[in-house]
C-alpha cells in the first residue's frame, strides 16, 4: 500500500489541555464540542476527566453513546434541528437543548417535553478567525421573551448561550456576551446557566492569547456583571484537541507552474482534512526535515483534481523540498478528521493514538 497521511493524537496533551482549561476557569463545566474531533478514545478520556458534551447532530449523539456516554451528559447545542432529530436525541436521554427562535422552542416542547433549554444570543462580537456571522442566535430582547415563554411550554429555562466565534483572538469578546446575558438574567427570574461557548484559540503559526489570558478576561467580566455567579459552562473544541494532533503527510510533487510560481503538492489538501485552510483562515505550521535550508515562497496545494484544492498562495518552504519528503503539520487535532472526505477516492484521514503516559486518566 502506498503511504497516506495520518493524524497522531497525543491523549496526554488532550488531558493537559483539559486540566489547563480547568485551572483557568475552575468553576466552569467543560462541555466538549464533539465536532472538533469525535474520535472514541478522545470522548472516553474526556468523560473520565468529568467533561460533558455538546452535540450538534443525531450522528454525534450516536458517537457519544457508542463511547459509553450517557444522554444526560449531552447538550444538543445546534439550534438547527428537525423535529425528528430532537425526538431521536430525547429518546436517547438528551435533556438539554439550545434554541434561537420561537418555532425552535415549540419544537423542543413537542419532541423533548420537560427538557432544559438554553437560548443562544447573537450580540455583535469582534470578528474571529472563523466567524459565525449572522447564522445563529437571536437578539437579546427576543431571548427575554422566549425564555419567559419556556415554562408555559413546560420546559425549564436554564439560561443563555453564546459563541464568540471560533479561534477568537480578542479576549474582550467574551465580555460583550456576558454583559448581554446579564440583562437577560435580570429580566427573567430563575435562570441558572451561562454558556460562554467555544472560541478559545490555538497557536498555529503565530502566538495567540493563552487560556490563562482568556480565563482572566472571562473572570473579570463575570465579576463585573454577575454579583452572584451563575453555573458557568464553556464549550471548547479547538482548545481541547487542536494542539494534541500532528498530521504526517508527504510531498507528491514540486514543479514550476505556468504562472511561474513554485508549486508544492501534498498528499492531503482541503478535502482530506485541511478544510480550515479555506480563505487561508487557519495557517498551519508545516515542518520538514529540510528546515534550516534556504526558503522561498511556494503555492501549497492538495492532491485532488479540484482547482480550489489550494491551501496557501504564498508559504515559505525550503527550496530543497522534493517529492517523497515527509511534512508534519502541527496543531492539527481539531477540525481535520471530522472534515475529511473521500473526495476523488483519496482515503479519509485516519488517526493513531498515543495513550496517556500514566494509568491516571482522571484529573
Ligand atoms: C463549534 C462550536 C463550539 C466549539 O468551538 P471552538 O471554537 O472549537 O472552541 C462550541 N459551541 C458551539 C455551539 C459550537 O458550534
Amino acid at each position: 500500500m502506498p503511504s497516506r497521511p495520518y493524524l497522531t493524537i497525543d491523549l496526554e496533551t488532550v488531558r493537559k489541555n483539559v486540566l489547563g482549561l480547568r485551572a483557568a476557569l475552575p468553576t466552569a463545566e467543560i462541555r466538549y464540542a464533539v465536532k472538533a474531533n469525535p474520535a472514541e478514545p478522545i470522548l472516553r478520556l474526556l468523560v473520565n476527566l468529568g467533561c460533558t458534551f455538546d452535540v450538534a447532530s443525531v450522528g454525534e449523539v450516536d458517537l457519544c453513546a457508542a463511547a459509553g456516554i450517557d444522554g444526560a451528559l449531552m447538550t444538543f447545542g445546534n439550534p438547527l434541528r428537525k423535529p425528528a432529530e430532537t425526538a431521536y436525541a430525547f429518546a436517547r436521554g438528551v435533556r438539554r437543548f439550545t434554541f434561537d427562535t420561537a418555532a425552535g422552542l415549540q419544537a423542543i416542547a413537542e419532541n423533548a417535553p420537560g427538557s432544559g433549554v438554553e437560548c443562544r444570543i447573537a450580540p455583535a462580537f469582534p470578528s474571529s478567525v472563523t466567524p459565525f456571522g449572522h447564522k445563529f442566535g437571536c437578539a437579546p430582547e427576543d431571548a427575554i421573551e422566549l425564555l419567559t415563554q419556556a415554562p408555559r411550554l413546560e420546559l425549564h429555562a436554564d439560561g443563555v448561550a453564546f459563541h464568540v466565534g471560533s479561534q477568537q483572538l480578542d479576549p474582550k469578546a467574551w465580555e460583550i456576551g456576558i454583559r448581554c446575558a446579564r440583562d437577560i438574567f435580570e429580566a427573567v427570574p430563575g435562570l441558572t446557566t451561562l454558556n460562554l461557548g467555544g472560541g478559545i484559540p490555538v497557536s498555529y503559526d503565530a502566538r495567540v492569547p493563552g487560556v490563562g489570558v482568556v480565563g482572566d478576561a472571562i473572570a473579570d467580566a463575570l465579576g463585573q456583571h454577575f454579583p452572584a455567579l451563575p453555573h458557568i459552562v464553556i464549550e471548547p473544541g479547538r482548545a481541547v484537541v487542536g494542539s494534541a494532533g500532528t498530521l504526517s503527510c508527504e510531498v507528491v510533487s514540486v514543479r514550476t507552474g505556468t504562472d511561474g510560481s513554485r508549486w508544492v503538492y501534498l498528499d492531503i489538501g482541503r478535502y482530506g482534512g485541511l478544510a480550515e485552510t479555506e480563505n487561508e483562515y487557519i495557517r498551519y505550521r508545516l515542518r520538514t526535515k529540510r528546515d534550516g535550508d534556504p526558503v522561498d515562497d511556494a503555492v501549497v496545494a492538495g492532491p485532488t483534481c479540484d482547482g480550489d484544492d489550494v491551501l496557501y498562495r504564498r508559504y515559505p518552504l525550503p527550496v530543497t523540498l522534493r517529492a517523497g519528503d515527509l511534512v508534519e503539520i502541527d496543531s492539527a487535532g481539531a477540525y481535520t478528521t471530522s472534515y475529511s472526505s473521500s473526495f476523488n477516492g483519496f482515503a479519509c484521514l485516519t488517526t493513531e493514538f498515543v495513550e496517556v503516559t500514566d494509568a491516571v486518566t482522571t484529573g
